[in-house]
């Protein structure tokens, strides 16, 4: 019998973008998970202000890597983005 996999909700601990400029989040356990917006399929619009990115700080999102045991990932440092007015692009 197989064990079915059980969730693995890890809390944010920050974020980064990639190299395509989706969002990343980076989970307490050492994983990354990818936070995209995407829309209309996708609508994530707190990952395109620092504030609602820093509210999420702490939010838990299952993840799938614990899961499957996989190994932690890369975090490239990124200096923190400002806090100043939101640009217009985008
Ligand atoms: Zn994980």
């Amino acid at each position: 019998m197989t064990v079915p996999a059980t969730s693995r909700p890890q809390a944010i601990v920050g974020f980064h973008r990639d190299d395509e400029d989706h969002w990343v989040a980076q989970l307490a356990c050492g994983h990354n998970q990818h936070v995209r917006h995407d829309p209309p399929l996708v609508r994530r619009d707190w990952t395109q202000t620092a504030a609602g990115r820093a509210a999420m700080i702490g939010f838990q999102l299952e993840c799938k890597k614990c899961v499957e045991g996989a190994p932690a990932d890369e975090r490239p440092s990124v200096p923190p983005e400002s806090t100043g007015p939101a640009s217009p692009d985008g």
